[in-house]
This record gives structure tokens, C-alpha cells and sequence, in this order.
């Protein structure tokens, strides 16, 4: 039930046009199709199809996200991007051990560091 809310949450949605990403900051510093909106909708697509590992790099692209919804204001779709994150972190992150989330905590922390310092550079 829950991955069938979830699938329809994004694949109806999500036309992978890009046009998200140049929002997006984790992209901006990163150059990552995986630190992108567009990335973390086909990570979280195939994590829940099962085309893809549950492990400490695919949960670091998605949890990288700072959800500050750039990416949902600009979109022509209309994607929750949202709730996509915010279902899948509920359902995935909660049992996670706390080696994993430590680890989780450690790169995000590296992210935002590379994006401040990136904003610094902009000024
Ligand atoms: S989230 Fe929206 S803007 Fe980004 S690729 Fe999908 S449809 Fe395009
Ligand atoms: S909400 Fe996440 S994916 Fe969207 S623009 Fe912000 S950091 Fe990027």
C-alpha cells in the first residue's frame, strides 16, 4: 500500500525534464545526478522497485537533501517533492542502526559545509 502510494506520487508526476536542478543545491555543488531532485526520484523509484540496494550510498543521496523545496516551487509538474521524501524518510529511516545513521548525519554535514562554502564563494 505503501509503495503503491509512493509510485504514484512520482511516476505519475515526474516527467525528468531537469528543469529542477539548476536549483537545486546539492546539485549546484556536486554536479551529481544523484544529489539532484531528478536523481533522488529515480533513486527512491528504484529503491522501492528493488532495482536497487538499500545501503549507506543510495540512503546518503537521498538524505542529503535539505528539503528546501526549490525544486517543488519551480517545477512545471507539479511534484511533491515533499512528500515523496518525507513518505520514503519516515518509512525507511526510522529502523535504521545507529552506525548507519551516525554515517548519514557525518555526510550530511559535509554536504551543507559544501554548500555554504559554495554560497561564500557566490558572494
Ligand atoms: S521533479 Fe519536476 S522539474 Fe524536476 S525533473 Fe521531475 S518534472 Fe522536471
Ligand atoms: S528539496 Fe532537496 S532535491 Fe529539492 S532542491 Fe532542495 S536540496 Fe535539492
Amino acid at each position: 500500500m505503501y509503495f503503491e502510494k509512493l509510485n504514484s506520487l512520482y511516476s505519475e508526476k515526474c516527467v525528468y525534464c531537469g528543469m529542477c536542478l539548476e536549483h537545486c543545491p546539492t546539485y549546484a555543488v556536486t554536479k551529481n545526478e544523484s544529489e539532484s531532485p531528478r536523481g533522488r526520484i529515480s533513486l527512491i523509484s528504484a529503491l522501492n522497485n528493488g532495482d536497487l540496494e538499500v545501503n549507506i550510498r543510495s540512503l546518503t543521496h537521498i538524505n542529503n537533501c535539505v528539503l528546501c523545496l526549490s525544486c517543488q516551487k519551480t517545477c512545471p509538474a507539479n511534484v511533491n517533492f515533499q512528500n515523496i521524501m518525507e513518505t520514503f524518510r519516515n518509512k525507511n529511516f526510522k529502523n535504521l542502526s545507529h552506525k548507519t545513521k551516525i554515517s548519514l548525519f557525518i555526510n550530511k554535514v559535509h554536504m551543507i559545509l559544501k554548500i555554504t562554502f559554495h554560497k561564500i564563494k557566490l558572494l
